[in-house]
């Protein structure tokens, strides 16, 4: 700057600005510091990590997106990261440790090639076309399982959890494969799964082997009236979206009694009506009512006198659920009750489950809605039980909608991608090539990491794994399975196996955010005033 001439200030006081090289160099410090954080918890020797909020509540997880959404980080390129955990997670499911510790190591080699003073948009460029490369690689090598076979499934839920502290648990595994078998539905030839088909209702007690699968829908309510029956068996469902009750008009009416007889011709004008809703009720057939309103107390002991078990102000949700599951059509004047509107549910029944009333509707012939009751010993047990069982919900939804699309896990799947990433950058230019071979360096990194979280030395088994892949051995990987077996095996013989979507989506997206990363060299923040968030304005690669 020449002398006297005054600096120019184009940003408010408060801002700060880091940029160039450090721009970078922070950016990829803090990116590969949250890879680092959820690194141990991947695989099936991956540990849990204790979380715990600012009043105390605990969670215990393996799951990387559940620490991540749980860390509250500041850093605007962590939390890009783990934006990409959220992705995955709601592309998806699972593969969400997978897809940032990838970004994190792909932002570490960047920073070897950036050491190497090649510029960041070269790097950027060999990235994207070795992201892209890998999807083409992955949708080649990826191999079928039969999709009504339920061993086939059994394996990718197993793959899927046992990490989990349901360990893989047989029973659990093939509640989750029965469940899954119910909901799909054959949509021309393609399969679809709509995992709202799917309730979740945890109750903590008992233990994890006590958890099954209903063949229909479990409400959290009581029945409305003592007096009516715990079971009732063969149940005929009314569906109703009405409230059993005497509508108060609107408009204010006076009504002058002046003899004692007429306030009881009123009452019985009033019970009449209540106890006719009740008749169409019963006579409809139904010994079991499901209101999403409320049901009057007269017509609550109408109801109980008729030997009807009724349920009141069930939400919407629920009721859709129980119309799937029981082929009960839903209501909304008492009229539309005939035979073909009623469903039908083996057995309905109130049940006390740890001090709680539940409904269960249960022994549906053909539910098209089921519920995976969870127990286990402690809140902190069924929570992680269901993040397992979501994951792979969220496996077995992709493997059945993509043809049984699959590729084998303990690391083997990266490592020939990685394989042929290299082949493929030998047609491209030097630097070029360069980057490209960085990328399928950085795919090493879940061999690695599965290895190290095993207490297995990492470059041994790294170098074995490379060797086999040389040799044509495709789904040579890290079985982490059966201790009594080599260290080295071909995964898919193993039985681990994952859907190509998970892979292909973790890869992706973790390219993506590397890719975003690499080519901001500028960040600009506003100062944190003291109730607001902190925000950053859209920089160079746009932030959030
Ligand atoms: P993510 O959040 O990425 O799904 P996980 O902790 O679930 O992380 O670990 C998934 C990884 O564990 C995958 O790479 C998968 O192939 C691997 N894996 C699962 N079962 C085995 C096994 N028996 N042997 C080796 N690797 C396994
Ligand atoms: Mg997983």
């Amino acid at each position: 700057m020449a002398e006297g001439i005054q600096p120019i200030f184009i940003l408010p006081e408060g801002y700060t600005r880091t940029s160039g090289k450090d721009a970078q160099r922070n950016n990829i410090a803090a990116a590969k510091a949250i890879a680092n954080t959820v690194k141990s918890t991947l695989g099936p020797r991956g540990m849990d990590k204790m979380l715990v909020d600012n009043i105390g509540d605990i969670t215990i997880t393996n799951d990387g997106v559940t620490v991540l959404k749980n860390m509250e980080v500041e850093n605007p390129a962590a939390k890009m990261i783990v934006e990409v955990a959220k992705t995955q997670e709601e592309e998806v499911g699972d593969g969400t440790t997978t897809a940032v510790i990838i970004a994190g190591e792909l932002l570490k080699s960047a920073e070897v090639l950036l050491d190497q003073s090649i510029h960041p948009t070269l790097i950027a460029r060999g990235y994207k076309i070795a992201a892209n490369e890998t999807q083409t690689i992955l949708d080649k090598m990826s191999i079928k399982l039969d999709v009504n076979k339920k061993e086939d499934l059994a394996k990718v839920v197993k793959t899927a959890t046992i990490g989990k502290s349901t360990g893989g648990d047989e029973h659990v595994v093939n509640l989750i494969v029965d469940s899954i078998r119910h909901v799909k539905s054959a949509v021309g030839r393609n399969e679809s799964v709509d995992l709202d088909d799917i309730k979740i209702e945890k109750k903590v007690g008992g233990g994890l082997a006590d958890s099954k699968l209903v063949k229909g829908v479990i409400i959290d309510k009581e029945k409305v009236h003592p007096d009516m029956p715990d079971v009732v068996k063969n149940a005929k469902i009314a569906l109703v979206n009405m409230a059993l009750e005497i509508e108060k008009t609107n408009v204010d009416a006076q009504i002058r009694i002046e003899k004692p007889e007429q306030l009881g011709a009123f009452l019985d004008e009033e019970e009449k009506m209540l106890k006719d809703m009740v008749k169409k009720v019963k006579e409809s057939g139904a010994n079991v009512l499901v209101c999403q309103k409320g049901i009057d107390d007269t017509a609550q002991h109408f109801l109980a006198k008729s030997g009807i078990l009724a349920f009141r102000r069930v939400s919407e949700n629920d009721i859709k659920k129980i119309g799937k599951a029981t082929g009960a059509k839903v209501v909304s004047s008492l009229d539309e009750l005939e035979g073909d509107a009623l469903g039908s549910a083996g057995v309905v029944r109130v049940e006390k489950l740890a001090g709680e009333t539940l409904a269960f509707i249960e022994e549906c012939k053909n539910p098209k809605a089921v519920t995976i009751l969870i127990r286990g010993g402690t809140e902190h047990v069924i929570d992680e039980v269901q993040r397992a069982i979501e994951d792979s919900l969220g496996d077995l939804r992709a493997v059945i909608e993509d043809n049984g699309a699959i590729v084998a896990g303990g690391g083997s799947c990266e490592m020939e991608v990685s394989r042929q990433l290299r082949e493929f950058g030998k047609k491209l230019e030097g630097r070029e090539q360069l980057a490209v071979n960085s990328f399928a360096d950085s795919l090493e990194i879940v061999v690695k990491t599965l290895a190290e979280n095993a207490g297995l030395d990492p470059i041994d088994i790294l170098v074995d794994i490379r060797a086999a892949h040389q040799k044509g051995r495709v789904w040579a990987g890290v079985n982490l399975s059966d201790v009594y077996k080599p260290a080295v095996s071909d995964m898919d013989k193993e039985g681990v196996i994952e859907p190509l979507r998970t892979k292909k989506q973790a890869i992706k997206s973790a390219s993506e955010v590397a890719i975003m990363i690499l080519r901001i060299d500028d960040i600009i923040a506003a100062g944190k005033s003291a109730n607001q968030p902190p925000q950053m304005p859209g920089g160079p690669g746009g932030y959030e």
